[in-house]
């Protein structure tokens, strides 16, 4: 559960004043115990960052996280380390939790020789458990990360990120640099994992395609603010903020009848956002409103949020008019 959270980066230059950026910028959201949750926006956005500030990798600026009841946000030193073990990451590139220059049986044991303080004979008994629970030989313990496929050594590290028996695990671009029958054979990992140990996602891509069949509902981060949330269904089917449109429309999908919408520019300055939408450089309907208020979270039919003025000052346009307008 985290509320208003902030993370501040000061960004330092030689003979220029520190910049401060707001990474993640008032971000709320919940998610369910058992549920994915899919976390979406370009890069740059912030996803990472908020992923990190959850699981408390990076100091917050503001807001509370409430992890299982209990307030993780002030947590420090042994308490902070133990409330850990129940929170875990899988990244993008699998080397950063496998040690290339070791095998896998090292690398998973790890968190059970530390943590747990097992047995060597224990531990390796645990791994072996851990590599067919993800599919794999318990024999191919002995091999290094090199001598796996890309897709073998996701498997692997997610065996590391489970050995503790975590609650949340947040998957950062987790699949994203497998080919499409790779990924989809991961996400059916993960959701086998999920339903058994009743685990809980945080499923961070820049892909909204990629989440799409793993998450029970979704966040669309545009720098550093969540701009929309809601079921997977609703945000797939009718996407209220023009940002998660465009991102939407990205997709091919032969049954779509509007056109692509190509997002022109960069993302603004995340040093130096403008003031009111932060989407306004970027947005088909701009309007003069969006140039000075920040668009507040309202409720969209078929649940979730929007932070648009659409939705509250604008013409009457419903999702079906915003379509017309293309
Ligand atoms: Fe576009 Fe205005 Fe909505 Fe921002 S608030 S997304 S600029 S219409
Ligand atoms: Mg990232």
């Amino acid at each position: 559960d985290a509320r208003g959270v902030s993370v501040v980066f000061r960004k330092r230059r030689t003979l220029a004043p520190a910049r401060q950026v707001r990474a993640v910028n008032d971000v709320t959201f919940q998610i369910a115990e058992g549920e994915t949750f899919g976390l979406v926006g370009e890069s740059g956005s912030g996803k990472s960052t908020t992923g990190r500030a959850l699981l408390r990798l990076v100091p917050t600026a503001g807001g509370t996280i409430t992890v299982a009841g209990r307030d993780v946000t002030a947590l420090r030193g042994g308490s902070l380390r133990r409330a850990r073990r129940s929170m875990q990451m899988v990244f993008q590139d699998p080397y950063s939790s496998l040690d290339p220059s070791s095998t896998v049986a090292g690398s998973i044991a790890e968190p059970l020789l530390v943590h747990e303080k097992m047995s060597a004979k224990a531990a390796r008994a645990r791994v072996d458990e851990l590599i067919e629970m993800v599919g794999l030989r318990a024999s191919y313990a002995d091999r290094y990360p090199h001598e796996f496929s890309g897709g073998q050594r996701q498997r692997l590290a997610i065996a590391r990120a489970i050995a503790l028996n975590p609650r949340f695990i947040v998957c950062d671009e987790a699949v994203s640099a497998l080919d499409v029958s790779t990924q989809n054979q991961v996400i059916n990992l993960l959701e086998r994992l999920r339903a058994e140990f009743r685990l809980t996602y945080l499923f961070i891509a820049h892909d909204l395609a990629v989440v799409r069949h793993i998450s029970h509902r979704v966040g669309v981060m545009y720098l550093g603010r969540i701009v929309e949330t809601g079921p997977a269904e609703r945000v797939y089917s009718a996407p209220a903020h023009p940002y998660t449109r465009a991102l939407l429309s990205a997709i091919p999908d032969p049954r779509r009848k509007t056109e692509r919408i190509v997002l022109e520019g960069d993302l603004p300055d995340p040093a130096n956002p403008p003031v009111g939408c932060p989407f306004q450089t970027r947005c088909r309907f701009v309007m003069e409103v969006c140039r000075q208020r920040m668009p507040e979270h309202t409720a969209v039919d078929g649940g979730g949020e929007v932070a648009c003025h659409l939705q509250t000052s604008g013409p009457a346009l419903s999702g079906a008019s915003l379509n017309e307008l293309d």
